[in-house]
């Protein structure tokens, strides 16, 4: 799972001047625009867990942060991907790293103050940024894994840029970000427990670029606590329902695909009416079907043509 196929955030580029080490014990050294200030040689220090990232902002010293998706008034947007470049310096704009899910402000912040930057032995302003993100969805890029140039055909004299997706380079170098950072962070990206939502997001992938082999997913999948209502269901419905079925779908007709554990005909028994939607748990909103038209009255394209079917082949059903 990629952040493009997340849900397509908006990205915004960020020239930075060179460091080996974003970690502050470097001056960074200028390429292309420069200038601005220097606090961008921390962008990825995290401070008490969260990273803050300068750049620069000349000529205008404003991000217009109504092209990344925010409010007219706003001060402030979230959910961007920020992308930060640098000249190397034996020439070439190349990634040095980004932020995921970062917020950018619309003007240069100031610190809480805790962290006095220095440069030059000398102390200077406190420590002023334009994006935050969680340290953990901050990634610096090593000097060898620096390997996504930007063109210099996409970038002028300006610090920061809102990539023209409808312009084919763009569109390549963002695809190329996009996978680096699903290589990065593999499947845990957009993984979710909602099924329906997983093949959606599957779907996207099939049909994206960034689709390559190799390996996707992770040894660790994160565990999450799930918080639903689950209905109680009456076991004298299912065995009526069952009992109605004589080991045959209710559905396609066809006889039941195997034996459970009981040495019983394996059928499902489904709410036409979803319990969750307000159906009732009674024998007369109750289907027993194979687990194939289950999953299709649930995930098919055309449930609801099922679903009107089984009113007028199911004589006890009370469609409400
Ligand atoms: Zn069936
Ligand atoms: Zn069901």
């Amino acid at each position: 799972m990629t952040v493009l196929e997340a849900g397509k955030p908006p990205v915004l580029f960020c020239r930075i001047g060179w460091c080996t080490q974003y970690d502050g014990s470097e001056d960074p050294i200028r390429g292309g625009a420069g200038g601005g200030n220097d606090h961008e040689r921390a962008n990825f220090k995290p401070f008490k867990g969260t990273c803050y990232g300068c750049f620069t902002s000349k000529p205008h010293r404003t991000v217009y942060i109504e092209k990344l998706g925010a409010a007219r008034r706003a001060d402030s947007v979230p959910g961007v991907l920020v992308v930060f470049f640098a000249t190397r310096p034996k020439g070439g704009q190349v990634v040095v790293g980004w932020y995921r899910n970062a917020t950018v402000y619309r003007k240069l912040q100031e610190s809480p103050g805790e962290r006095p930057e220095r440069s030059r032995g000398k102390r200077i302003r406190k420590l002023e940024y334009m994006v935050t993100a969680h340290a953990a969805n901050s990634t610096q890029l090593d000097v060898a894994d620096r390997q996504i140039d930007v063109p210099a055909e996409l970038t002028g004299a300006a610090g920061h840029y809102y990539p023209d997706m409808k312009m084919a380079a763009w569109r390549r170098l963002v695809e190329r970000i996009d996978h680096a950072i699903g290589e990065k962070f593999g499947v845990e990206d957009g993984a979710t427990t909602d099924y329906v939502e997983l093949l959606r997001r599957a779907h996207t992938i099939i049909r994206s670029t960034a689709n390559a082999d190799g390996d996707a997913g992770t040894d660790k999948p994160t565990a999450t606590e799930v918080k639903r209502q689950e209905f109680k269901r009456s076991p004298r419905v299912v065995a009526q329902v069952l009992g109605k079925a004589e080991g045959r779908c209710d559905l396609c007709k066809r006889p039941s695909p195997f034996v459970d554990a009981n040495d019983e005909p394996y059928l499902e028994v489904h709410h036409v009416r979803l319990l969750s939607e307000g159906g009732v748990d009674r024998v007369y909103n109750a289907v027993a079907v194979c687990p194939n038209c289950h999953r299709e009255l649930h995930f098919g394209a055309g449930r609801k043509d099922l679903i009107k079917r089984l009113y007028r082949i199911v004589r006890r059903l009370r469609p409400r």
